[in-house]
């Protein structure tokens, strides 16, 4: 963790020490504050290392200071989006007429994965990453697995599609992971069929060939990711979870959506997909399974005891009929939790927090399996800390400066006592309550509007007519 001590003691006030926000009332962690103030690091204020970094947090100002930019409302850490599929932003509304299952969606899913390129991905995630931001995510976890042209042609560049999407979010101004992703089968002994085709790589090795091209920036981290047990051969797991130890990046894998996946794993490998993952070395805490619907006491134990993290996406878990996971027992049992909007159905992570505490709720007909606090830590801290992003996610000396600001004016929010701002937030408002989103100290919305991509409906409009057949 690197903390600007040097910094810290002189940076109480004022804006000759770098920038400073003045917050009317901050969530630290575990309560909220009215009147604090927060300093940033700009560039010659200790270094690169001050740079975009929160250098000083203090409570009990009860005015702005002079200089200070105001934040009007609840200030939250920059909310952490684990689980994206971009391009799934381009199926909202159209997959919601009709009945079928998750396969039958997945149907839909292809098709519209088949008419992308670098430029139209890049255009679709730049506006879909600009929506993430207006709704407070200042981070996302890109679980990436179109990487070559349709039939499995490599592009020139052979990273061109995830090149895209690092520059998409460099343009809408947020931080990403990208978690290029290992897809080489279509089930198990498999080959991948004609859409998967482009997913595939054909083994781990030239998989993380092609992924030790990509470079790390200052807004982008490069983790792995296994797509799923039915999608990675069991031979091949160990070499991606190698690659992702030697580097110290996050690993991110699909984790029993669907039974049947469950059901063919057991027919294949005689095991569950928790013990085949725990069997090849790929559970610890870098790694986070994704959904984790369908587990059994074991599993969440493997999960639990080899700190292995746990990334829920309710509303799109509930939109493809999944089931409800076993949240509550794998956090009791050590897997800490993350939030991402995955499909996209809705972009909230205010609503993911919350559908977690309700699910479970409607689930066992009992109230408050969490705190909103709790879920608070699951959106920002943890989030964060499951993307790679260390220290990200908290409103703390050293801790890059990524905020979000909620207004508790709305008709929303209006009315709780500003001390039970966490409750207001998780349980009433929504994401059209966000007016500032700031990443590494720098006004990404401001006041509701983006400050990079003029008019993010129409980005989003014309990316995604683009893609109709
Ligand atoms: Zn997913």
């Amino acid at each position: 963790m690197t903390q600007d001590s040097g910094t810290t003691a002189s940076a109480t006030a004022g804006p000759a020490t770098g920038r400073t926000y003045w917050l009317e009332h901050a969530w630290l962690g575990d309560r909220v504050e009215p009147g604090v103030t927060v300093t940033v690091g700009v560039r010659g204020d200790g270094g690169a290392r001050g740079d975009g970094r929160v250098t000083a947090v203090t409570p009990g100002v009860p005015a702005p200071p002079p200089g200070a930019e105001i934040l009007r409302g609840l200030t939250l850490p920059g909310l952490a989006n684990a689980h994206s599929h971009a391009f799934h932003r381009a199926l909202r509304g159209t997959v919601q007429v009709g009945a079928g299952t998750f396969w039958t969606w997945r149907e839909v899913m292809y098709s519209v994965a088949e008419r992308l390129n670098p430029e139209s991905y890049h255009r679709l995630a730049r506006a879909v990453y600009a929506e993430m931001a207006l709704a407070g995510i200042t981070a996302v976890g890109e679980f990436h697995y179109l990487h070559h042209a349709p039939g499995g042609t490599p592009y020139a560049d052979p990273n061109a599609m995830g090149e895209a999407l690092v520059a998409a979010a460099a343009e809408a101004g947020i931080r990403i992971t990208l978690l290029d992703t290992a897809y080489l089968s279509a089930g198990f002994g498999e080959p991948p069929t004609a859409p998967q085709r482009r997913f595939s790589d054909g083994t781990a090795e030239a998989w993380a060939e092609r992924c030790s091209l990509l470079e790390e920036q200052d807004h982008a981290r490069i983790g792995a990711a296994l797509h799923s047990v039915r999608a990675v051969p069991a031979r091949e797991l160990a070499t991606v979870a190698r690659w992702a130890q030697e580097r110290r990046a996050p690993l991110h894998v699909h984790l029993s959506e669907q039974t049947a996946e469950n059901e063919a794993c057991q027919e294949a490998y005689g095991r569950t997909p928790t013990r085949l993952l725990a069997d090849h070395g790929v559970l610890g805490p870098r790694t986070t399974g994704i959904h984790s619907t369908h587990l059994t006491g074991q599993d969440i134990a493997l999960l639990g005891d080899s700190g292995t993290g746990t990334c829920m996406c309710p509303t799109t878990e509930r939109d493809l009929a999944d089931g409800i996971g076993p949240a509550a027992a794998l956090q009791r049992r050590g897997s800490p939790l993350s939030l991402g909007s995955d499909s996209h159905a809705v972009i909230d992570l205010l609503e993911e927090a919350r559908a977690l505490e309700l699910n479970e709720r409607l689930r066992t007909r009992t109230r408050g399996h969490w705190t909103a606090n709790a879920l608070l830590r699951a959106a920002t801290a943890d989030g964060h800390a499951a993307l790679g992003w260390d220290g990200a996610g908290t409103i703390e000396p050293g801790a890059p400066a990524d905020l979000t600001t909620l207004t508790l004016e709305s008709v929303r929010t209006a009315g709780p006592p500003p001390r039970l701002g966490a409750e207001t937030a998780v349980f009433a408002a929504t994401a059209a309550d966000v007016r500032h989103t700031i990443v590494a100290g720098r006004h990404v919305v401001r006041d509701g509007a983006h400050t990079l991509v003029p008019d993010v409906p129409h980005a989003l409009a014309r990316a995604v007519e683009a893609l109709r057949p």
